[in-house]
């Protein structure tokens, strides 16, 4: 018997993407599987049930009940953990450290869940980083957003009518959602400058065309095994807070993209810093879903505190649907495949690119950190 791939219409609010696109669907039938997509689940996306009909995927009312396999985007609901059935397999983002009952009721429910927040960053995963694909997208959007919301133009002109002075951006974490931001920031025309306590991306930030911003801190032991930044002691965090004011109060934008994996985002912009700020400044702050680099944000919210517009955005990603999706589609389907063998899934528990995504398995919470976490 050939197993049910499945893929629902995401119910989380305001959620666009789709798991998988019509384009992958002969990806998955030639490994053997059969695929089942919600009629509708990739409207929102552009992605329309014929196309998916034409490249060899069943259309049904219902994708929970009979799926052996589940792709989603968002974390499913405890009601559609709770239609799905006993030793599925499920492929999504999970938010493991935060999304304790969810993960119980996997556990519960005897699913084998994979997070792809938690894939590793080994070079055979590359192909299967959904997490940097979707940085991409925020990156890219966050200064979309706050260009049209700064009262002045990013690039330099020279009009009959005066010149005019571009406007100057400041990002903060120049991974890749900060050299994302960077880049198009560089091609709307603004000044840029940036800062990363990893001392490797300052040549990552100069090939854009931006400025590095010296500061005189020795971050100690500034990334992990795995790429990601380290957290640093209150004293280095109230340190950089002082030593980045001239920049952050020369910025018409600033971009803060800090992150430490599994942890809330450092506060890297005081409110002290934000009354330092000209009227009519942006802040966008990239780290909101981790409870914002900047002390005032408000994650969801647009608010003006001092003159200055503060933007605390929740899943831009879901926001360019199209390729969000296209590009979501492509992590999870190589990570599936690679999850198979003859058409069957086969956990190689020794491999580190099966283990590390693994949260819950035969009834158990079997990942040592979201364990300890939850
Ligand atoms: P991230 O989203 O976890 O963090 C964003 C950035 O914030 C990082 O660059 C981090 O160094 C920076 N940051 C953290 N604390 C900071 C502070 N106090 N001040 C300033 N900056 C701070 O990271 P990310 O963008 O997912 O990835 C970071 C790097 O990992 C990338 O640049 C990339 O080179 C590497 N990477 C490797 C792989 C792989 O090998 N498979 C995959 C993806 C990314």
């Amino acid at each position: 018997m050939r197993m049910i791939v499945s893929v629902p219409k995401e119910t989380f609010p305001g959620e666009q993407r789709v798991a998988l696109v019509p384009e992958l669907v002969p990806k998955l039938t030639k490994a053997s599987l059969d695929v089942v997509v919600q009629s509708g689940a990739g409207e929102s996306a552009g992605f329309f049930d014929a196309e998916y009909e034409r490249k060899g995927a069943h259309l049904e009312e219902d994708a929970f009940g009979k799926a052996d396999v589940l792709l989603k985007v968002q974390p499913p609901t405890v009601d559609e953990i709770g239609r799905m059935h006993e030793d599925a397999l499920l492929i999504s983002f999970l938010q493991p450290y935060t999304n304790a009952t969810a993960i119980r009721a996997l556990a519960a429910r005897k699913i084998t869940a994979f997070s792809m927040e938690l894939m590793p960053r080994i070079t055979r995963a590359q192909p299967m980083d959904a997490l940097s694909a979707m940085s991409t997208i925020a990156g890219y959007k966050a200064v979309l957003i706050a260009a049209s919301r700064l009262p002045k133009f990013f690039p330099l002109l020279m009009t009959a009518a005066g010149t005019i002075t571009p406007a100057r951006v400041f990002v903060i974490g120049a991974g890749v959602a900060g050299l994302q931001a960077i880049g198009t920031a560089k091609r709307l025309g603004a000044v840029v400058e940036a800062y990363d306590t990893r001392p490797a991306v300052k040549e990552q930030v100069e090939s854009l065309g931006a400025n590095f911003a010296e500061l005189d801190l020795a971050s100690k032991d500034a990334e992990d095994r795995r790429g990601y930044a380290k957290a640093q002691s209150e004293e280095f965090y109230q340190k950089q807070q002082e030593m980045m004011f001239k920049y952050v109060a020369a910025a018409d934008v600033v971009i803060p993209t800090a992150l430490v994996p599994g942890q809330r985002a450092p506060i890297l912009i005081t409110e002290e810093m934000v009354r330092g700020m000209r009227p009519g400044s942006v802040i966008l702050d990239l780290a909101a879903e981790q409870g914002g680099n900047c002390a005032l944000t408000e994650p969801g919210r647009d608010i003006v505190k001092h003159g200055v517009l503060i933007i605390g955005p929740m899943n831009l990603p879901s926001t360019v649907p199209f390729q969000g999706s296209e590009m979501y589609a492509r992590t999870i389907t190589s990570y599936l495949v690679h999850l198979l063998k003859d058409g069957k899934p086969h956990f190689d528990l020794d491999d580190e690119l099966t283990r590390g995504p693994l949260v819950t398995h035969q009834g158990e919470i079997v990942h040592e950190v979201v364990k300890a976490r939850l």
